[in-house]
């Protein structure tokens, strides 16, 4: 199976983290979203061990909390002693609602408006991510009116091509994202940071990239990150404390893709890092990074009961669920590759199917030349794999169809996290 938390009994039935999918289906109704809390909190942990060896107290990870986001993540961020990264004021008022302290809330985003940087730092949020020269001045402008230094770190672009999508290439120098150091433009940021009493400059920000794969990415980030730190320091007499380099590592959706060994990727990085900074003879920064999809995407699993099959003779063959593009839009977005899988039968002497949802769109396309089973029929539950990152937290009420539930897994029981979405919740904002 493509991870350890999906199993299959000697009758075929599918399990994900130890419970019986099909059942979960029958007891919670489908579309369905399903979340392995064992798995989360273990990802987490995964990140903090290797912190902890690597840099001891000097390093934090931040989950990226735009992968998936509702109150219940959050209070497990607390418990783990993770960070969190947030985009919106939606995303920091769900985090505060579940308790989680606003110190360490990092506040991201390239458009904030006037009003959310003033909410923002009413609700006392630990950093913001400062994108742009505007941005800067009104933080600073909104921290001073409060009598407060707010701390920041400056968004950057290193110029690398992390080898990735179009769409989640965030580190060239053209992207819409912070400041080019290659134009100078990120110098000049830098230093009408520091010439504004009411922030206190932490240090800087990058981020390359999404679902990267390549080894050298993260050391080529590093290179350019502290030769811009040493610049930094000459140029202006500033230390860089802490260097947050964003999130990105990728995970398999597909038994052919090859796993990453996330420690031993932060211990090459750490040794990089370190040699770096002793070369260009500045001090090692606090170290950050934001892992959003590789601590919630494999603790994720979407279920839906097929709807109707179709055979088109000598074209193809369709299965039609009871979702879709509006509970997992990345078919659409990006031509994500899924796992899918049949939840009470082995796929032996299958038929190939496109899977698609029930919203009026011909694109709405789950995963296209599916595996399932030749005598798939309505009724039956098909089960999405590594659905947890960027599936709930996209998804829309396109057709108006209401949000599936969040199901949350552990050892000893299953509970409801998010409840699902009724026609009335979908209908509740119309005068
Ligand atoms: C999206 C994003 C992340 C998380 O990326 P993953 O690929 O989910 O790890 C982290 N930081 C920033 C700034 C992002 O935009």
């Amino acid at each position: 199976m493509l991870t350890d938390n999906i199993t299959r009994d000697g009758n075929g039935n599918l399990f994900f983290a130890n419970h019986n999918v099909a059942e979960l289906a029958q007891q919670y109704g489908t579309p369905l979203y399903l979340m392995d809390e064992e798995r989360i909190r273990g990802n987490c942990r995964m990140y903090l061990r290797a912190f902890a060896e690597c840099f001891g107290t000097q390093a934090l990870p931040l989950y990226a909390s735009k992968a998936n986001s509702f109150k219940q993540i959050y209070r497990i961020m607390k418990e783990e002693g993770m960070g969190v990264d947030t985009v919106s004021l939606g995303e920091i008022h769900t985090a505060l609602e579940a308790g989680f302290p606003a110190d360490r809330i990092f506040y991201h985003g390239d458009g904030k408006t006037e009003a959310e940087i003033a909410a923002a730092l009413d609700r006392r949020v630990g950093y913001f991510i400062v994108d742009n020269e505007t941005e800067l001045r009104r933080v600073d402008c909104g921290a001073r009116n409060r009598g407060m230094v707010q701390k920041v770190l400056l968004r950057v672009t290193p110029g690398i091509d992390p080898h990735t999508y179009e769409a989640v290439n965030t580190g060239s120098v053209d992207v819409k994202f912070g400041l080019p150091i290659e134009t100078g433009q990120a110098m000049a940021f830098y230093r009408q940071a520091l010439s504004c009493p009411g922030i206190e400059v932490r240090g800087l920000h990058c981020h390359v990239g999404s679902q990267v794969f390549d080894e050298d990415v993260f050391e080529r980030t590093i290179d350019i990150m502290v030769q811009f730190m040493a610049q930094v320091k000459r140029e202006l007499g500033h230390e860089v404390k802490e260097l947050n380099l964003g999130g990105g590592y990728g995970v398999r959706y597909l038994d052919t893709d090859k796993p990453i060994d996330i420690p031993a990727r932060i211990r090459v990085l750490s040794d990089h890092l370190k040699q770096r900074c002793r070369e260009e003879e500045i001090a090692l920064p606090f170290f950050l990074l934001e892992p959003g999809r590789s601590i919630v995407a494999d603790a994720g699993m979407t279920v839906y009961t097929v709807s109707s099959v179709k055979n088109i003779p000598g074209y193809k063959k369709y299965v039609t669920v009871d979702g879709g593009m509006g509970d997992n839009p990345r078919y659409c977005l990006y031509k994500s590759p899924y796992t899918v899988l049949h939840a009470s039968k082995k796929c032996e002497g299958g038929e190939q199917f496109d899977l698609v949802g029930r919203c009026c769109e011909s694109g709405d396309i789950i995963q296209p030349r599916v595996c399932l089973p030749g005598d798939t029929c309505p009724g039956d539950r098909i089960a999405v794999c590594t659905t947890g990152a960027y599936n709930y937290s996209m998804a829309s009420n396109y057709n108006r169809f209401g949000r599936p539930p969040i199901v949350m897994l552990t050892p000893e029981k299953s509970y409801l996290a998010v409840r699902r979405e009724t026609i009335e919740d979908v209908c509740s904002h119309d005068i």
